[in-house]
């Protein structure tokens, strides 16, 4: 009997999932086109609301990453109550270019997403992959305006920077043929990634920034505790990263009292995504849930056993759902028809997918 008995979260109230992907429109095996795709999940799961995160940005295979993401996630938003969303960065050619990106700077770019209504904004572009091929640093000039305005408005940023460490020292085929492997001597490398997230937090301190798989800093968790001290806005999320709780299995008790320290500045996800494959979905809920919850012990990521941590209640309610409710404001923010409908005819000639474009212009026609 599949063991998902503490799906829908008991003692908690209004879970989000505050880190949802959409990675397809069209799940071409089960025939369903994305508009309501991820409500199953949510209901499934007992989840209040979902949080969705575009990857506008970058090259992943077999989907191409376009503008087109952020738009279906506009759309969902629009047809679904109970989603939050947030907006991503485009860039209309690799290396970015900043005199290229005449009136679709990132500046720009940010008023537009959120006249749209987007809850906040994704950030891809410290995953080391995608930093090679924007090419630019994360406290380089291109980005600075557009963190100045985020952190004058207190917009929510998700940011995914850096990678797990092993990415850089062992090179398996997989990371190799996903461009997952670091350590070649064309990235980055993990150190200089903090460093540059550093230097971003210094230049804007009350910058409202999630640090997206705890920064993958499991195995160095005073490093991060010195960035939340410092830094009181900043937060981290726990979306897996399996490797991240085997880290935590290692101190039990250090990371029970850094839950509990730290319960403000914590926010669950699960990287779930549209297609959606639903066990995996509530393995994802239920495991996460579990180490929190209680001190069971369970079959956890790649195959370790884990033992839960069991934090208090009042931690557990602001990590399942308080903070990320708190940082959003509450609710999610009504789509402004009129602005998702210029933004699609000022970038929709950057969308790759010609079927996704006309189904997109349909749609258009339908609700907007
Ligand atoms: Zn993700």
């Amino acid at each position: 009997m599949a063991d998902y008995l503490k799906i829908p979260f008991p003692d908690v109230e209004d879970v989000i999932d505050g880190h949802i992907h959409m990675h397809m429109w069209y799940d071409k095996q089960n025939n369903i086109e994305f508009l309501h795709g991820l409500e199953e999940y949510r209901k499934e799961c007992g989840l209040k609301y979902i949080a969705l995160a575009p990857l506008p940005s970058g090259n992943a295979v077999p989907v191409p990453r376009d503008v087109s993401n952020n738009i279906i996630c506009a759309f969902y938003k629009l047809l679904n109550k109970d989603t939050f969303s947030y907006g991503g960065y485009i860039y209309p050619s690799y290396p970015a270019k900043t005199e290229e990106m005449d009136g679709m700077d990132l500046a720009t770019q940010y008023k537009e997403l959120m006249e749209i209504g987007f809850d906040g904004i994704k950030m891809l572009e410290g995953k080391p992959n995608l930093y090679v091929r924007v090419g630019k640093p994360l406290d380089s000039e291109m980005f600075e305006p557009a963190f100045s305005e985020m952190e004058k408005n207190g917009t929510y940023i998700l940011m995914h920077v850096r990678d797990p460490e092993c990415f850089w020292t062992e090179a398996t085929e997989e990371r190799i043929n996903k461009h997952w492997y670091y350590g070649n001597g064309e990235y980055p490398s993990f150190d200089d990634l903090y460093t540059q997230v550093e230097n971003v937090l210094k230049k804007h301190p009350r910058l409202n920034l999630c640090l997206a798989h705890f920064f993958f800093s499991a195995e160095y968790p005073e490093k991060l505790s010195r960035l939340l001290d410092t830094y009181p806005n900043l937060c981290v999320d726990i979306t897996p990263g399996g490797e991240m709780y085997i880290g935590f299995e290692k101190h039990p008790e250090y990371f029970k009292n850094f839950f509990e320290k730290y319960a403000d500045r914590i926010i669950f996800g699960t990287d779930m995504d549209f297609p959606v494959y639903m066990e995996a979905g509530k393995w994802l809920c239920d495991r996460v849930y579990r180490f929190l919850a209680t001190d069971e012990e369970l079959m956890s990521f790649d195959d370790h056993k884990l033992k839960g941590i069991k934090i208090n209640e009042n931690a557990l309610q602001k990590i399942f759902s308080d903070n990320l409710l708190t940082k959003l404001g509450g609710k999610p923010r009504e789509i402004n028809r009129l602005a998702l409908k210029r933004y699609i005819e000022k970038y929709k000639h950057l969308i790759i997918d010609k079927e996704l474009e006309k189904r997109i212009d349909e749609l258009s026609k339908m609700y907007l």
